[in-house]
């Protein structure tokens, strides 16, 4: 009983030629699940060998654009690769919905230039969306995979959620951007695993720049990531969507951060990280 996680895209929301947007794939027991869709998704599901039509669900923590701005190509990519109907089924905050009918209008003109061209195809894309404020937000008995969402804290940005993966007797969670906060704890007690982004304060407060000032107040330094992790008893604390885009070579100083106050194991997320939770896959 495997989970396992495949960060996809690491990157902040400045363009950065190694770090795509904001994106993880978690796998556990045959399904694959995304969370978030940022910038180059498709790219990064591709080399995780994990085509559009075999993903299970789209979850999405909030609608900051970041985080959803290849939804779209989530939405299209499904329904053209797909050759009988496969609706795309995403979860997330309230909002969400209003978000895909939006993308969906947008494809509009595309979504008419397939159905001309191509006789097999009848209808549009189908996204069947599911609005959360938490709880059990999706169960796969014959997977044995539950998932949980939790508000989190990411104010001024509302709603938004965290969610945790649960499947075999262990838990993965994926924090999404956010300050510690009660959701948090909730999900992470006892995970095996805690994903989450992370901005360096020390760094970014030294920017001259009052908009990038600004978003030192919700999102979670490392050392906020380690207490979190801390205090749920977390085995593994995974740092993504790391703020400012690291230097290279200072990898272990947002390590030794982290570790400041967590006895846990501390991994640095590349694009295409990949941590396993559980027993090794068989051979
Ligand atoms: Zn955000
Ligand atoms: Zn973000």
């Amino acid at each position: 009983m495997t989970i396992e996680i495949t960060l996809l895209g690491t990157g902040s929301p400045l363009p950065d030629p190694n770090r795509a947007g904001p994106s993880t794939l978690v796998r556990a027991g045959g399904r694959a699940y995304l969370f978030d869709a940022g910038r180059g998704v498709g790219l990064r599901l591709a080399a995780a060998a994990q085509p559009w039509s075999t993903l299970s669900a789209v979850l999405l923590t909030h609608l900051h654009s970041d985080h959803i701005t290849d939804l779209n190509d989530a939405v299209t990519g499904r329904w053209i690769t797909s050759l009988a109907p496969n609706p795309l089924p995403v979860l997330g905050p309230v909002g969400t919905q209003r978000v895909v009918d939006g993308i969906l209008a947008m494809l509009e003109p595309d979504i008419g230039y397939r159905i001309a061209h191509h006789e097999d195809l009848t209808e549009g894309p189908v996204v069947q969306v599911t609005e959360s404020a938490g709880g059990v937000v999706l169960v796969d008995e014959e997977a044995d995979v539950r998932i949980l969402g939790a508000a989190t804290d990411h104010r001024p940005v509302e709603p938004t959620l965290g969610y945790r993966i649960e499947h075999g007797g262990h838990a993965v969670v994926i924090g999404g951007d956010g300050v510690p906060c009660a959701g948090l704890d909730e999900l992470c007690a006892g995970a095996d695993a805690y994903v989450q982004t992370v901005l360096r304060a020390d760094l970014v407060s030294q920017v001259p720049l009052q908009r990038f000032l600004d978003t030192m107040d919700y999102h979670s330094t490392p050392e906020q990531a380690g207490e979190v992790a801390q205090r749920g008893g977390v085995g593994t604390l995974v740092l993504t969507h790391q703020v400012p885009t690291p230097a290279p070579g200072t990898e272990d100083e947002w390590i030794a951060r982290a570790k400041a106050g967590f006895d846990g194991e501390v991994v640095f997320g590349d694009d295409l990280t990949v941590v396993s939770i559980g027993d090794a896959p068989a051979p």
